[in-house]
């Protein structure tokens, strides 16, 4: 199968889209540059502004009219995903977090072979993601994906110690463990904390990452691996919603006030813990009063980064079927939350983070300014040409925004 991959937006995406394009041929697919000569066109969506979401479309509409099947991912794909569907402009919608698990479902899904654990997914050469989970037994009231990808299931931790150490051995200096829900780990007795335990323990320059945790999964083990030098200090944790009520309505397992007590609990065992979370704004019936209640909590936890979500029905799922509320009164929540969002992750990034010392790992630089993340998951620009792939030890001086979440600017310490 022929693939095009098309590229809307940032240095991030495009950098994204090069290290597709090598696991898609690892894959056994072509990648062609045109179009026209494509069965199957990727496009690489951006949602900055926009124009970026009607270049997206454009790009969309056009392989459309050429008749061949198209793949959206990136941004836009990942807060408009359901509107794409209904305006018939994809064939299938990846969002960000899935984008490099696109060979396997591209293999998958147009050229029939199917493969639960692909090795490994890669980021240039410094951070590679390895997937010990797939599928998930919840039915939260507004996914769909207990549908689509069936029950929970986890890949051996013996295996999972092998490809990692192979990883580090090959010079990724960045383990992100990543699954539908990986807080459902399991190999036999061996949850998510012992495996992480495990994988610190390798010897070699690296770092740990974990992705999506489900609150009311938390398991005691992962406060003890926190202070692990090897463990960054970031934990995501899924809300979804800071009422009761909606969290009820969203057959979501836990309460606001275990998600505090929660969140409470890391800070105590280590003050500077960066805690990420995915929100839902506007689901069915959310009241003004209830989402208030979400704002107030995002402001008692104090996230450094949020991915913002405007609910859209999912077909098939329990909320796509009560009554819905109006797209303005979607968006203007959806932008109040983000000013909440935005001032309170900056204020906690400004007094915990700056002028101590962090760690980046450097991606790419430009030629005056180096970029990479630190162990708190801080977007940084660091003043100087340092080389992709290795640690920098450096002291933040200042945050500025970039792409939606407060970064971090800093010098070399
Ligand atoms: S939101 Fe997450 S936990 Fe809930 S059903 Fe979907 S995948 Fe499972």
């Amino acid at each position: 199968m022929k693939v095009a991959l098309i590229t809307v937006g940032c240095k991030l995406n495009q950098c994204e889209s090069s290290a597709l394009s090598q696991r898609l041929k690892e894959s056994g697919l072509e990648v062609v540059h045109e179009m026209e000569e494509a069965d199957l066109v990727i496009v690489n969506t951006c949602t900055v502004t926009n124009t970026a979401d009607s270049k997206s479309r454009s790009y969309m509409k056009q392989a459309k009219k050429l008749g061949k099947r198209v793949v959206v991912t990136g941004c836009y794909a990942t807060t408009d995903g359901e509107e794409i569907q209904r305006r018939g402009l994809a064939d299938m919608v990846v969002p960000n977090e899935e984008k490099f698990t696109l060979p396997s479902l591209l293999l998958e899904s147009f050229v029939g072979e199917k493969e639960d654990f692909p090795l490994v997914v890669e980021y240039e050469r410094t951070r590679a993601y390895v997937k010990i989970q797939d599928g998930c037994n919840r039915f939260c009231s507004y996914c769909k994906i207990p549908y689509g990808r069936g029950r929970s299931r986890s890949l051996v931790a013996e295996e999972v110690i092998r490809r990692a150490k192979n990883l580090v051995e090959r010079g990724y200096r960045e383990i992100v463990l990543t699954g539908v829900n990986i807080s459902d780990y399991k190999d036999g007795e061996k949850g998510l904390s012992a495996l992480v335990q495990e994988l610190v323990a390798l010897s070699g320059e690296y770092r740990v990452r974990l992705s999506s945790l489900q609150p009311d999964q938390w398991e005691d083990g992962l406060l003890e691996v926190l202070s692990h030098p090897k463990m960054t200090p970031h934990l995501h944790l899924s809300l979804q919603s800071g009422s009761d009520t909606v969290l009820e309505r969203m057959r979501r397992r836990y309460r606001v006030e275990d998600f505090r007590q929660l969140c409470a609990r890391i800070r105590e065992t280590r003050q500077d813990v960066s805690l990420t979370t995915d929100i839902i704004v506007g689901f069915p019936g959310e009241t003004d009063e209830e989402f208030e209640q979400t704002k107030r909590l995002v402001q008692h936890v104090a996230f450094s980064r949020v991915h913002l979500f405007s609910y859209s029905p999912r077909a098939g799922t329990w909320a796509a079927t009560q009554k819905q509320l109006s797209e303005e009164v979607k968006k203007a929540r959806l932008h109040d939350l983000e000013r909440v969002v935005l001032s309170t992750a900056e204020k906690w990034v400004k007094d915990t983070l700056l002028g101590r010392e962090a760690t980046v790992l450097v991606e790419e630089h430009d030629g005056e300014f180096s970029y990479g993340y630190t162990e708190h998951y801080l977007y940084t620009k660091i003043q100087g040409v340092f080389a992709p792939n290795t640690f920098v030890s450096v002291v933040p001086c200042d945050t500025w925004v970039y792409q939606g979440a407060i970064s971090l600017r800093a010098e070399k310490s």
